[in-house]
């Protein structure tokens, strides 16, 4: 098959092209014709590397994608030739202590498609039975793979780790990022009282808006905290989703009201942050980090977008061939939701 691989990481020249042999299903394993990959800003870090991390290269990148199944491996049960599927991005051991209590996002062995091993980018992606969902007929194969590492993690955030309740506030920083569109949607999913977002043109203002937020707030142009004192009142904001890191989150934990949660999963500014300890034990403020969600988290996030109740935004679809595009858009902020490539030309 002609898919793409990442020898050396590095800019995106190194989104290479190249005959790889057609991928074959081991035991419990299905293969996937792949309809529309997602691109994430993981894929972009998988591409650049990251200091300290080894990947295994050469690497196929995509963590989401959709297609319909092709082959099966031996001791399969679920599976079936011809069936329309989506990939649930996470991989896990599937026998270990965090396992089988249902937290596998905490596995020791846990691993993402086109992360850890061969992905999306590609026509066939080979991928263990648990995590090949059967795809409701009303979902399109762009759709499917629009949602299911965005909607994981911010399921995760929003409603596992803040345990976010009806009623309540939320901040959510960059609306425009994939993260960030999910997080508002769930938000008011689960009843919040106000959605605040912040965003950096009247465009993607205007998007947020559409999506569930009561206010947005231009980083670029007003200050965030006061903005937000004056919209959720002194008090301030009962959640954070913050995913940019060095800096927002000074801001994050000055806008929590007492009792707050700030849950952070990434940091694409930067790692470093001073934490004023005493804010934080005076107002019973909670730091919490997330990383990907459960493969029932999965499920349930599935089962929302396929009723309508979560609708993935696709900002574009374009043909794999121009991946590095899309990685270019995406590193310069030019996008707003996800962009979904798809076979051909
Ligand atoms: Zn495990």
């Amino acid at each position: 098959m002609r898919a793409v691989r990442i020898r050396e990481h590095g800019g995106l020249d190194r989104l290479v092209f190249e005959d790889v042999p057609d991928p074959v299903p081991g035991p419990g394993e299905v293969r996937v014709a792949v309809r529309a990959a997602g691109l994430n800003h993981l894929d972009t870090w998988v591409r650049r590397g990251v200091p300290g991390h080894t990947f295994p290269l050469p690497l196929v990148p995509g963590c989401d994608g959709a297609g319909v199944v092709d082959a099966i491996g031996p001791g399969v049960v679920a599976r079936k030739v011809g069936e329309r599927v989506v990939l649930a991005p996470g991989l896990s051991c599937g026998v270990c202590a965090a396992c089988a209590s249902g937290r596998d996002h905490l596995c020791r062995w846990y691993g993402i498609f086109g992360e850890t091993r061969d992905g999306t980018c590609a026509p066939f992606v080979v991928a263990p039975e648990r995590n090949v969902l059967a795809l409701p007929a009303n979902l399109s194969f762009e759709t499917a793979a629009a949602f299911p590492l965005v909607y994981l993690t911010a399921w995760h955030m929003v409603v596992a780790r803040a345990e976010m309740r009806p009623g309540e506030t939320i901040l959510v920083h960059a609306a425009g990022s994939g993260v960030s569109t999910a997080a508002i949607q769930i938000a008011r999913l689960v009843g919040a009282g106000r959605v605040i977002a912040t965003t950096s043109t009247p465009e993607k203002a205007a998007k947020a808006k559409a999506l569930g937020a009561d206010d947005v707030i231009d980083y670029g142009r007003e200050d965030v905290v006061a903005r937000v004192r004056e919209i959720a009142g002194k008090g301030g904001v009962d959640v954070v989703i913050d995913h940019v890191g060095a800096a927002t989150m000074g801001a994050s934990l000055k806008v929590l009201a007492k009792g707050g949660r700030v849950v952070s999963c990434g940091a694409t500014s930067g790692p470093k942050v001073e934490v004023h300890m005493n804010l934080v034990f005076f107002k019973g403020l909670s730091i919490l980090g997330s990383t990907m969600g459960s493969l029932g988290e999965v499920h349930e996030v599935l089962a929302h977008v396929a009723a309508g109740r979560l609708a993935p935004v696709v900002d574009s679809v374009l043909p794999l061939s121009k991946l590095a595009e899309a990685h270019r858009r995406l590193e310069a902020r030019d996008v707003f939701g996800k962009i979904v490539l798809v076979p051909g030309a």
